[in-house]
C-alpha cells in the first residue's frame, strides 16, 4: 500500500487535491491497482457528497484533455442515454441537432452489460473509423457539425483505468463513480448543454423511476457545477425501442428515420430530446423545423457526410445486404390475446448472446445480428403470429438460441394498455 493510502481511507471530507492525486496518480503509476481496489470498496460504502461527485468528475477529466470549441458561435451539444435494447437516438438525433445548427461532438461507448453500444453498431458501417485524433475530431465537428468517436486515449485517461478496474472488480454499481464517469467523458467533449436520455423499466439498468431520477439528479448537479446545462429526461424501456435492435440493422432503421420513415416511439423520443436540448439554448421550439429538416433530406446528409468524414460508405453498407441474413429464430405467440409485457432485460441478453453486445459472447460483435419486433405491447395477436425475430450470421448460434427466447413475453386474454413512453 503506497504511504498516500491509509490517509485517504479515513479522511471526512474530500478535497479536489485528494482526487487529482488519485486519479493522476493511478492513470501515472504513481498509485497502485491494489490501492485503488480498496479505495473503489471504500466509497462504495461511503459513497460521496454531490460537490466531492462534482470534484471527482472534474479531476477525471484533468487526468486529459479537454476540447476547446470555443471559437465557434453555436451551441455546442450533446446527449447522454443510460443505455437500452433498440435505443439509436443518437444515430438520429445527433445529425439532426447538427442540422439545425448545433455543432455535436459526440463520444460514446461500446456494448455494457445487455445493452447495445453506438460505436458497435456505426463500425458495422464498412470503412468507418471509431477513433479519431482529437484535431481531426475537432475539424469535422465544426466543418459538418456532427462526429461520432469512441473514448480516446486523450479523453479521460482515468476513467478507462478506474472503469476497467470497476469492471474486472463487478463494482461498477457505484452513484458517484457511475455519474463521475458518465459526466467526465461529456464535458471533456467541450460542450455547453447536454438532454440526459435516462431509460427505466425491466431493460433499462435504472429498473424503478427513483432510481431514474435520483441519478439523473446527481449527474445534472455534477454538469451543472462543472459549468454544463443540463436537462434530465426520463423515458420507457419496458420493450425495446423502435422495431430493430442489434448492430447493422439499427443503422439501417436510422437511416430510415433520417429519410421520413421512422417509427413513431423512436421519433417521439427524438423529439422529447431535441425539444429539450433546444430549449436550454434557444426561446423557442418549433418541431415543423425539425420535420423540415427530416422531410428535406438535410439531416440524412450530415449524417452520410460524417460517415464519409470518418471513412466510412453507406453504399458499401447497403451492398453488404444486411437486411436479407438468415438464419433466424422467429418467437410466435401461443395464444390469442395482446402483448402484456416483454422481459426486455432477457431480450437484450440474447442478443448479447448472438453477437449484439459482448455479454456471453467471446466470439466479438456480429454485425449481422439483431431483431426484429412485429409486434409492441398492447398489440393485438393470434396464435402462431411472429411475435419477435432474432436473426445472426451463425447458424449454430441460432440454433442454440436460449429457451429464454420463447419466454420473453407475456399475452393477455384482455385487452392491455400501452406502455407510456416519456416520463419527464
Ligand atoms: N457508463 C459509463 O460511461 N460509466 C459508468 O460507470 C457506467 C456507465
Amino acid at each position: 500500500m503506497s504511504s498516500l493510502f491509509p490517509n485517504i481511507l479515513s479522511k471526512g471530507k474530500y478535497t479536489y487535491s485528494d482526487f487529482k492525486m488519485l486519479t493522476s496518480g493511478y492513470v501515472s503509476g504513481d498509485i497502485q491497482e491494489s490501492d485503488m481496489e480498496d479505495w473503489i470498496k471504500h466509497i462504495f460504502k461511503r459513497g460521496m457528497s454531490t460537490k466531492e461527485s462534482a470534484l471527482y468528475t472534474k479531476s477525471i477529466i484533468k487526468s486529459g484533455q479537454k476540447i476547446d470549441f470555443s471559437e465557434l458561435d453555436a451551441p455546442i451539444v450533446d446527449k447522454h442515454s443510460t443505455g437500452g435494447v433498440g435505443d439509436k437516438v443518437s444515430l438520429i438525433l445527433g445529425p439532426l441537432l447538427a442540422a439545425y445548427g448545433y455543432h455535436v461532438p459526440m463520444i460514446v461507448g461500446t456494448s455494457l452489460g445487455h445493452t447495445g453500444g453506438t460505436l458497435d453498431k456505426l463500425c458495422s458501417i464498412p470503412g468507418y473509423r471509431p477513433y479519431l485524433e482529437l484535431d481531426e475530431f475537432k475539424n469535422i465537428v465544426k466543418e459538418i457539425g456532427i462526429s461520432i468517436m469512441g473514448q480516446t486515449k486523450e479523453i479521460c485517461p482515468a476513467d478507462r483505468k478506474i472503469y476497467e478496474l470497476r469492471d474486472r472488480m463487478n463494482m461498477i454499481d457505484s452513484y458517484p463513480l457511475i455519474c463521475g464517469s458518465i459526466m467526465s467523458k461529456k464535458i471533456a467533449e467541450g460542450i455547453d448543454s447536454l438532454v440526459l436520455d435516462i431509460k427505466t423499466g425491466n431493460g433499462a439498468f435504472m429498473h424503478s423511476m427513483d432510481m431514474a431520477i435520483n441519478l439523473g439528479n446527481l449527474l445534472k448537479k455534477i454538469g451543472e457545477l462543472n459549468g454544463v446545462k443540463v436537462h434530465v429526461a426520463i423515458t420507457d424501456m419496458n420493450q425495446p425501442l423502435g422495431i430493430y435492435s442489434g448492430i447493422a440493422c439499427e443503422v439501417q432503421e436510422s437511416i430510415n428515420a433520417l429519410n421520413g420513415n421512422g417509427d413513431s416511439d423512436l421519433m417521439d423520443v427524438v423529439y422529447h430530446l431535441a425539444k429539450s436540448i433546444i430549449l436550454l439554448n434557444d426561446e423557442e421550439f418549433d418541431k415543423e423545423k425539425l420535420e423540415e429538416l427530416i422531410n428535406s433530406g438535410k439531416a440524412f446528409n450530415k449524417f452520410n457526410n460524417m460517415v464519409e468524414a470518418h471513412g466510412g460508405s453507406l453504399d458499401e453498407f447497403h451492398n453488404k445486404n444486411y437486411h436479407s441474413v438468415k438464419p433466424t429464430h422467429v418467437v410466435r405467440a401461443h395464444e390469442n390475446g395482446f402483448v402484456k409485457s416483454y422481459s426486455t432485460k432477457t431480450i437484450g441478453e440474447v442478443l448479447s448472446s448472438i453477437g449484439s453486445g459482448t455479454l456471453g459472447n467471446k466470439d466479438g460483435i456480429d454485425d449481422w445480428s439483431g431483431l426484429k419486433v412485429y409486434k409492441k405491447i398492447a398489440d393485438k395477436v393470434s396464435e402462431g403470429d411472429p411475435v419477435l425475430e432474432f436473426y445472426c450470421s451463425s447458424e449454430e448460434k441460432i440454433n442454440n438460441l436460449s429457451k429464454e427466447a420463447n419466454k420473453i413475453f407475456e399475452i393477455s386474454e384482455r385487452a392491455t394498455k400501452k406502455q407510456k413512453l416519456i416520463y419527464q
